[in-house]
Parts: C-alpha cells; sequence; structure tokens
C-alpha cells in the first residue's frame, strides 16, 4: 500500500480537481438558473431594473406587443 502512494497521491489529486470541477459547474449552473428565475427575463440595460416580458417597467411605456 505503501508503495502505491506515490501512485495515488497524484490520482487523488486529479480526482478532486475532477470533482471540485463539476461541483463548480453544477453549483454555478444552478446558480446562474436561481438568479435567472429571480431577474425573470434579464435586466433593462438603462435602468437595470427587472425586463417583464420583454418590457422594462421603468423605460418603456405600458402598450400592448
Ligand atoms: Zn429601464
Amino acid at each position: 500500500m505503501i508503495g502505491l502512494m506515490p501512485f495515488l497521491a497524484p490520482l487523488y489529486a486529479i480526482i478532486i480537481a475532477i470533482v471540485a470541477y463539476f461541483g463548480i459547474k453544477v453549483f454555478v449552473g444552478r446558480r446562474k438558473k436561481q438568479i435567472q428565475k429571480a431577474i425573470g427575463e434579464g435586466m433593462c440595460a438603462v435602468c437595470g431594473a427587472r425586463i417583464i416580458q420583454n418590457k422594462c417597467p421603468n423605460c418603456d411605456t405600458p402598450k400592448t406587443g
């Protein structure tokens, strides 16, 4: 077992790196989804308000279509 240590150590490092990489990917993906849900369809480039139905409630005057 001790003879395998020099081989296992980098293997563990690689496994930990891969797990951390995918862990972060999943974490970021979930956060992105949460943020997208939280801000709806996006942010207004002018005032930074939430975009609702492709319109900014502050900048766009309410009109159909
Ligand atoms: Zn706006």
